[in-house]
Order: structure tokens, then C-alpha cells, then sequence
């Protein structure tokens, strides 16, 4: 543990902080003691979660200090004259002093966008020197109730009122007097950090609700986690008893931050909502009809809320939606385009404004409480319509609360910052997320569906009403916020602290290149135009099989988005390039379901971690969870390839609309223009994609910018600075596959595992492995290079021996151990690194679909010259082959003629299909089969005499006319 002192204040450390993070301690020690706002980018790897929780809790502990000296100094004025001088010393220490806050310590709230990454900063914590400040983690019901009706019911809105009716009606057992029960549990006294999974652990133990403990834990702890939309999103804010004033937010992984705030600000009404909204209310009429029937002379369970309440809102939603069906009736003749204020002047015609608000979110609340409580029908929505009608309220008056409310300003503030927008939207579309059982019977089939978009384009609005509670700092952090002018100017409230820190590690522990084309010279280019060229398409798969073999460990490859990754994966599926990539590291794609995800994800680490293992490859898209906060240290991620910019659709109606916002107000607050926010969102989404390589200081990994828009220097001058200096530029293939060799090569570090294929099994599509069996019935029972089945044994064998291969095609280990085609392929000895790494010599075939796309043939002159060489020498052996007078010679044959036939067949289901055959061969010495299956191997080879004759040295002599006879 050392101790350092920074600005005065002494920070307890793990180790000796490297001056980087010094740098960040310093900055965030300022922010405190000034009471100002900042936002500091340090890259991952740096230890930032760490330098932020130690440098923020020793000023706490200070400014602790400082305050009980002002509690003894209230209460007594013996001493006076040293408590003085102690209190002068302090208040140099922790800074400002608020005069009429003397007794109130600030507390922390630390945030991030996820749970998982707050169980990260929860882990630092735990192991830094402050383990002992009171944390607590918020969570929701969804993550926290223990309640078995409550907790399976279907949506969280249904999970939130069904818990208030069970706690007024006394029949949640872990409600039932859980404060007395934390009181005197020491479990819950002792435990300074309590996250999630403890909350769940301690609440089944001792019949405790946990999200209720969390709520009385918050208010004795110092430390608040919580996701940050807890604190922008105001409905969240209250509904967790998150109190800004005084206290200190610190948001990290802040990089999203803008699109946060705009999104909690932002709202959606659908003609299926306000139809539900309907039925919700008729459903609720019927459910008071029968009460006051049945029990019109007792007060037990009697809502708070009359039929005529009930009419009104009836008649209120039915004339809302009259009026925007008739507003969309009108969309054929505009272009669904609204002004900012155009919500409030729609609930204006139905009497819903400002003024009106508190009454009817007040009934609205009672309604769904009832609603949901009283429901029998578990396929029933419980109150869903009502209560996203009743949020829509919430958000589009939020600003109204303030004491300096007027109307005027209040429209005027929506004109500004607001776009709508409302168009038709398919059936079926509109009730995916919604119980269909619940789909009201109230909206005529006759009436197209509608939607209508009001989207809030600044996110200064949600900042400012933050920063409008008094906090006493907001800190942004993350690995990549710049540039930070652009982000400032959005924000709209001042950050007089900033740093940007360089990285941690040197220049020999990072590769980055930016590929421009790949080995058979095709542009890499994805862009809209470009994505669907096949010839693209292919280049780029043979681009990633390159790179997959120099390579070690895991591999993540980023595209712009799904669809884009799915397109390019069905393409190489269908022309054997994705069986190529899965016969070289066991391939997984990034799912876009949790469950899946999750599921996914433990399964690339296991093949990871296994030793025996090559590495596996991720297939994951930009802005997804996996660029987003998953940890991909070490051998988990050598490598990252980004295979285009993922800009954001252009044709979509929110982003040009963002666009044209930023373009009219950028030249009266000299911020972005459209098109430059638009091409920032695509770096920003690269640079966090490309944070995932290192993660430590010892880390080390290469990056590799597939697209050759990546040239630019405007793209270049918005990546993380600490990659901009380190950038080389490959005009082709050939020097950035043999640089990026020499970087593994150069590396002492690289891992050296006993790695054996038979750890490999498949490939994966999400949560769909595809093994031998699924494989097989989906191709008609044909095997499949790289697949695990007896002939994916042997093409990966081949692969192996294929790697031992000299630069003339001749095998540089274990010559002697091999005496046939069949040693050939069992031979599973493993390559050293720098025979691994060798590029692999492809020659031409003339398969109309692998023209050209030769992996060496467009490398430099040199190279070329030495793989023409290679291939004659391949050819003059197989020639020479006939008769091998020694064993040597007999195993280069046996190597030689393997690799020409790859190079021949190509990573096809033809070359799994000749390994197969070789394979069963071996075992059942039939030779009719052996062949018959030879023949429709090379069928499609023009001189296919050649490679069947010499495929005949494998039968006997006495079989040798047979074998001919039934191939050639
Ligand atoms: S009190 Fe807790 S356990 Fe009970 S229903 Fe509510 S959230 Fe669930």
C-alpha cells in the first residue's frame, strides 16, 4: 500500500501510482476542492476506476474530518484557539466550505451504464484501501425482488404496482419488518460493499427484501452505485430516492453520456398505446362496477378513485386519439415532420396542460395500482398502456416543476430542443414488445397504425436539470471522450477541469495498421455503396483468414451493425470462407438477445482459457455490448479488427433530423455541424470498439483498421490519441500481414501454450453450435473443413502441417516422423510461433468464385517471386514423387502434395470432403469408395489426372489399375 500525497490530500494507494494516474488523481482532487465540474479522459488500462474511487474517497475522508471538527467546535468552545488552527489546516485541504452546509458531507454517486461494469468498480473497491466506506448498489425490482408472483411477472411496470399491492396488503413475507430484521442482522451491519448478488444472497437468508434493504441501506452509506440512468432519467431518480443536492456524481464509461440525457428526455406515443390506455380504463369501470356491487358497505380494498374519475380519462383518451388519427390522416400530404411544440399543443385540445399535470398523474398512479392488483389474468397488461402514458406526462412536463415555470418559455424551450416526427407503422411491428394477449379490441383494424417520435436533440435540457439540484461536482470519465470540445459544447454546462492521459504502456506493446486492401488487392471499403460488392465481401473474409493465422489467442471483429454482420457471414457461409475462419479458431457471433449474449460470451472464454486451445475468434458489432464494457485483458483479446466506420443510418428520420438541429444552431453557439457530429459518432463508437485490446499496462495486442477510409486524416485526427501517433498506413496487403508478424514475433510475452486441435470443437452462432451433426444435416450430409467430425480432425491436422511448411513448401519439423499421406494428417506436433506465423502461399484456382482472390498474389514483387518459386518447386516434387527412394522424401511428398491439393481446392467443402476420404481410406482399405469419392472431388479440376494418379500411390499395387479406372 503506498501513501501520496496529492494537492495536500493523502490518497492511500495499492502500489506506487504511475505518473498517469497521479495526473487523474490531481485533476479529480481539483474538481472537489473547487466544487467545479470535470471531464477527464484516461484509456483503459490506465487504472482510472481505481485512481477515481481512492483519490475521491481520501477527500471525503477529509472533508468527514473537517466537519466533525465542527461539530466538537459547535458544541464547545474550550479548545477553540487549536480547533481553529486544525479546522484552517483542513479546509486547505478539502477546499470551499459551505457556511450554512457545516454539518452536511457530501456523498458519492458513482455510475456507469451497467450493473456488470459497477460489479468492476465494485471489485476495485474491494480491494483498494477504502474498502470500509459504506457502499451501497441500487438495483430494481427486476434484478431484486424475491417475491415469487412478483418477481415472474412480465413486464417491470406490472412488477412495480403488483409489489405496492403486496405491501399494502401485508402479503410480502420479505417486506414484513425488514428494517428490523437489517438492524439486528451483522451481516448487513458489518459488509461495507454489498453489491447485487450479496443483496440476493443475504435477502433469501433472512427473509429481507433487497431492493427495499437498498433503499434503507442508502441512506447511511457514503458510496452510492447505481446505472447512470438512474440519476438523468427524473422518473428514475425518483423512484430510487437518488438526492443530487450537495453530493458528487461521478459518471463513468460517460462516452454515451449525450445520447443518455437526450434519450430520457426524448418520449414515444403510438396509436397502440392510447388504445390500451383504453381498454385499461374501460377494464378498470368494469373491475369498480362489480366492487360496488358486491361490497358497496364495506371500505376494505375500495379504490381511491370514482367511476366518474374513470370517465374522464376515458373520454380524454378517446378524444386524444381522435385527434391523432386525424393528424395522421394528414401524413400523406407531409412529411411527417412536427414542430418541437407540437405535443403540448395536442394535449392542449384534449385539456391536458401544465397546470393539469399533478392531477392526472396523481389518478393515473391510483389506476394503474388498482389495474395491476386486481387482475386476475396473468396474460393481462396490468396497467402497461397507462403507465407509458403517465411517463410521457412526467418527461414532457419535467421542466414545469421548477418554481420559475411559464408557459411561454416552456414552448419556446420545445420549439428549440425538439423534433417530431409521425409516420405509419406496421401492425404487427407496433405490438411486438406487448403482451398480445392484451391487445385491444377498442381500435377499429380499419385505422392505419401510427407513431409518433418526439425526440429531444439536446442534451443540455437533462444536464441542465442535473446540474440545477445543486450538486457539488459532476466528473465524466471514460477511455474515450474526446475530442472534448464537441462533447462540452453539447453538454452546455462548464467543465474548468479536463485532462486527457496519454497511455500507459509503450510503443512496442501496440500494433496499428490500416489495411487498405486486402490480398488479392480488392479496396476494403464498407461503405453503403461498397458492403454488398461479393467481390468485397471475399476479400475481406481472406483478409481475416490472414490475420487469424498470425494471430494468437482471442480475435474480436468488429462490423458497423448487424445487418451488416450477418449479410457478410451468409455470404462467407455459403462460399467457404467462414469454414476456412472456423478451421483456424472456433468462431463465435456476438448474439443480440441477453440470455444469448451471456451465454456466448462464457463460451468464447472457456475456449480461451482452455490451453489446448487456439484461441477462438468474436464476431461482434460496433455500439454493441461487446465493444461496451466487456474486458477482454490479455489473451482474451491479441487483436482487434474493425472492418468499417459504423456511422450512424443516414436515412433514418431521427439522424437527419439531428443533423439539421445541430446545422441551424451551430453558428450561433459555434458547436458541430451535422456532418461533423455524424462522422463523429462513427469514431467514437471505433475507438471505444478498439479500447477492448489493452487493458493493463502489460497488455499488448495489434489493431487492425480494415477499411481504407481509415486513411483519412479527419478519421485519423478523431481516433484515441493514443493510437494517433501510432498509426501505419499498408497501401497493400503483403508489408501489413509480414508487419504484423513481426510485432508477435518481437513480443517475449507471447503466450506459449501446448495447443492441440482437438480442444476445437465448431463454431457458433449465437447460441446455436454448430457441430457435426447440425452441419450435416444442413448440407446434406457432406463434411465440412473445419467442422468436428472425423474429416474436420484431419483437415485441421493438415492446417497444422500445412503451417510447418518452409517457404518452399517443405515441411521444417518432424520430417522424419512422417512416412505417409495418413502420418501426414494424424500429425498433430505443434508449429513454433514463427512457423505459425508464415504467411500461407495459395495458389490460383479456377473456381469462377476464388478468382483472384489468392491470398499472397498481390504482395509485393518480392514476394511474388519467392511464391511463383514456391509453387514450381511444389509441382517439380509432386513430379519427382512417384517414386521416393527414403522416408524424407516420402513425407515431402506426402506434405507437398497436401498443400498443392489445398491450394487447389481452396478452404471448400471439397477439401473437407478429400480429407474425409483419405481418412476412411485409412480404416476401411475399400478402395471402390475411395475412388468413386476421389472422382467427384476433382471433378471440377481440369487436370485431374494428376493429383488421382498420384492419389494412387495409396492403394496397393495390385488395386492401383482399379483405383484409376473407377476416378480418372
Ligand atoms: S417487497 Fe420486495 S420482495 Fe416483496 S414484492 Fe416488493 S420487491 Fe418483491
Amino acid at each position: 500500500m503506498a501513501q501520496c500525497n496529492i494537492n495536500g490530500v493523502q490518497i492511500l494507494f495499492p502500489f506506487q501510482p504511475y505518473p498517469v494516474q497521479e495526473e487523474y488523481m490531481k485533476k479529480v482532487i481539483e474538481c472537489l476542492k473547487k466544487k467545479v465540474n470535470g471531464i477527464l479522459e484516461s484509456p483503459t488500462g490506465t487504472g482510472k476506476t481505481l485512481s477515481l474511487l481512492c483519490s475521491s474517497l481520501a477527500w471525503l475522508e477529509s472533508y468527514k474530518a473537517q466537519q466533525q471538527l465542527n461539530i466538537i467546535q459547535h458544541s464547545s468552545n474550550e479548545g477553540a484557539g487549536i480547533l481553529n488552527d486544525i479546522k484552517s489546516v483542513l479546509s486547505g485541504l478539502v477546499g470551499s466550505w459551505d457556511s450554512d452546509s457545516n454539518f452536511m458531507v457530501p456523498r458519492i454517486i458513482y455510475s456507469s451504464r451497467t450493473h456488470s461494469q459497477l460489479s468492476q468498480a465494485i471489485q476495485e473497491l474491494k480491494r483498494s484501501n477504502y474498502k470500509h466506506v459504506k457502499s451501497v448498489v441500487l438495483g430494481s425490482r427486476d434484478q431484486l425482488c424475491l417475491h415469487p408472483e412478483v418477481s415472474k411477472a412480465p413486464n417491470h411496470t406490472a412488477k412495480v404496482y403488483m409489489c405496492r399491492a403486496k405491501i399494502s396488503s401485508k402479503t410480502c413475507p420479505f417486506y414484513m419488518n425488514y428494517e428490523e430484521k437489517i438492524l439486528s442482522k451483522a451481516e448487513y451491519q458489518d459488509s461495507s460493499v454489498l453489491d447485487i448478488e450479496d443483496l440476493v444472497t443475504l435477502g433469501k437468508k433472512n427473509m429481507v427484501c433487497p431492493y427495499y434493504a437498498t433503499r434503507y441501506l442508502n441512506s447511511r452509506a457514503d458510496m452510492i452505485f447505481t446505472p447512470y440512468n438512474y440519476i438523468i432519467d427524473p422518473k428514475s431518480r425518483r423512484a430510487h430516492g437518488i438526492e443530487l443536492q450537495g453530493n458528487i456524481l461521478i459518471f463513468d464509461e460517460a462516452h454515451n453520456i449525450e445520447g443518455a440525457l437526450e434519450e430520457s428526455m426524448s418520449f414515444q406515443l403510438r396509436s397502440y398505446d392510447l388504445a390500451l390506455c383504453i381498454t385499461e380504463v374501460t377494464q378498470t369501470m368494469e373491475m369498480i362496477k362489480d366492487f360496488d356491487e358486491k361490497f358497496s358497505s364495506s371500505d376494505t380494498g375500495a379504490p381511491d378513485f370514482t367511476l366518474t374519475d374513470l370517465s374522464i380519462l376515458k373520454v380524454m383518451f378517446c378524444e386524444l386519439e381522435d385527434v391523432m388519427d386525424k393528424e395522421a390522416a394528414e401524413i400523406s400530404n407531409n412529411d411527417g415532420s412536427k414542430p418541437g411544440d407540437y405535443m403540448i399543443e395536442i394535449l392542449s385540445k384534449v385539456e391536458l396542460t401544465a397546470q393539469k399535470k399533478e392531477v392526472v398523474l396523481d389518478l393515473l398512479d391510483k389506476v394503474i395500482l388498482y389495474h395491476s392488483a386486481k387482475s386476475d389474468n396473468p396474460w393481462t397488461s396490468k396497467g402497461t398502456g397507462l403507465q407509458k402514458f403517465s411517463d410521457l406526462i412526467s418527461v414532457l412536463f419535467s421542466r414545469t416543476s421548477s418554481g420559475g415555470y411559464r408557459e411561454h418559455n416552456f414552448k419556446k424551450e420545445f420549439s428549440a430542443k425538439y423534433r417530431i416526427f409521425l409516420q405509419y407503422e406496421t401492425t404487427n411491428k407496433s405490438q411486438t414488445t406487448i403482451d398480445p394477449w392484451a391487445i385491444p379490441a377498442a381500435r377499429s383494424k380499419k385505422k392505419p397504425s401510427w407513431k409518433l417520435d418526439c425526440w429531444c436533440f439536446s442534451p443540455e435540457l437533462g444536464m441542465r436539470d442535473i446540474v440545477d439540484r445543486g450538486v457539488h461536482s459532476i466528473i465524466l470519465t471514460s477511455g474515450t471522450l474526446s475530442p472534448l470540445g464537441p462533447m462540452i459544447n453539447e453538454l452546455g454546462v462548464s467543465f474548468p477541469v479536463q485532462l486527457e492521459n496519454p497511455h500507459i504502456i509503450k510503443d512496442n506493446q501496440i500494433f496499428v495498421g490500416v489495411v487498405t486492401c486486402g490480398p488479392d488487392g480488392t479496396p476494403l471499403n464498407s461503405s453503403y455503396q461498397n458492403r454488398s460488392n461479393e467481390r468485397y465481401i471475399s476479400s475481406l473474409g481472406r483478409t481475416m483468414c490472414n490475420f487469424c493465422r498470425m494471430i494468437p489467442d482471442g480475435l474480436l471483429v468488429f462490423f458497423p451493425s448487424y445487418s451488416v454482420m450477418k449479410s457478410n457471414v451468409g455470404f462467407w457461409e455459403e462460399n467457404g470462407i467462414w469454414q476456412s475462419l472456423s478451421g483456424l479458431k472456433p468462431l463465435f457471433m456476438e448474439p443480440q438477445g441477453k440470455d444469448a449474449f451471456q451465454e456466448s460470451i462464457e463460451k468464447y472464454y472457456s475456449v480461451i482459457k482452455d490451453p489446448t486451445s487456439k484461441g477462438a475468434t468474436l464476431l461482434a458489432v460496433c455500439r454493441g455490448k461487446v465493444s461496451e464494457g466487456l474486458d477482454f485483458a490479455d489473451e482474451n483479446a491479441r487483436a482487434v479488427i474493425i472492418t468499417g466506420l459504423p456511422f450512424p443510418p443516414s436515412m433514418d428520420p431521427r439522424v437527419k433530423m439531428k443533423m439539421n438541429y445541430l446545422n441551424n444552431i451551430a453558428k450561433e453557439k459555434k458547436g458541430l455541424y451535422g456532418n461533423d457530429w455524424y462522422v463523429l459518432q462513427a469514431s467514437r463508437a471505433v475507438n471505444q470498439a478498439i479500447g477492448r485490446v489493452i487493458r493493463h499496462k502489460d497488455d499488448f495486442g495489434a489493431i487492425l483498421l480494415c477499411d481504407n477510409r481509415f486513411k483519412d486524416k479527419r478519421i485519423q485526427s478523431q481516433l484515441s490519441k493514443w493510437i494517433q501517433g501510432r498509426i501505419n498506413v499498408f497501401d497493400s496487403f503483403g508489408p501489413a500481414l509480414k508487419n504484423l508478424s513481426s510485432f508477435f514475433k518481437s513480443l517475449d510475452q507471447l503466450p506459449r501454450r501446448t495447443k492441440q486441435d482437438s480442444a476445437l470443437g465448431g463454431f457458433q452462432i449465437g447460441s446455436r453450435v454448430f457441430n457435426a451433426e447440425s452441419t450435416q444435416e444442413a448440407q446434406g450430409n457432406t463434411s465440412v473443413p473445419g467442422i468436428r467430425t472425423g474429416s474436420s480432425e484431419v483437415s485441421e491436422n493438415i492446417f497444422d502441417s500445412y503451417k510447418h511448411l518452409n517457404t518452399v513448401g517443405v515441411s521444417t519439423s518432424n520430417m522424419n516422423k512422417s512416412s505417409s499421406i495418413f502420418d501426414a494428417l494424424d500429425d498433430q506436433s505443434q508449429p513454433s510461433a514463427a512457423q505459425a506465423s508464415k504467411p500461407i502461399s495459395l495458389a490460383k484456382y479456377n473456381s469462377s468464385y476464388f478468382v483472384n482472390n489468392d491470398c499472397d498474389s498481390h504482395v509485393p514483387s518480392t514476394s511474388e517471386k519467392a511464391n511463383d518459386s514456391k509453387r514450381r518447386k511444389i509441382s517439380v516434387q509432386l513430379r519427382q514423387a512417384v517414386q521416393p527412394d527414403d522416408k524424407k522424401s516420402v513425407t515431402e511428398m506426402w506434405k507437398s502434395y497436401l498443400l498443392e491439393v489445398k491450394t487447389l481446392l481452396g478452404l471448400t467443402e471439397q477439401y473437407g470432403k478429400f480429407c474425409s476420404s483419405v481418412k476412411d481410406f485409412k480404416t476401411s482399405k475399400n478402395v471402390e469408395n475411395f475412388a468413386i469419392s476421389l472422382k467427384s472431388v476433382f471433378s471440377a479440376v481440369p487436370n485431374k489426372s494428376k493429383y488421382l494418379q498420384t492419389a494412387s500411390l495409396l492403394v496397393g499395387v495390385q488395386d492401383r489399375d482399379k483405383f484409376l479406372a473407377l476416378s480418372i
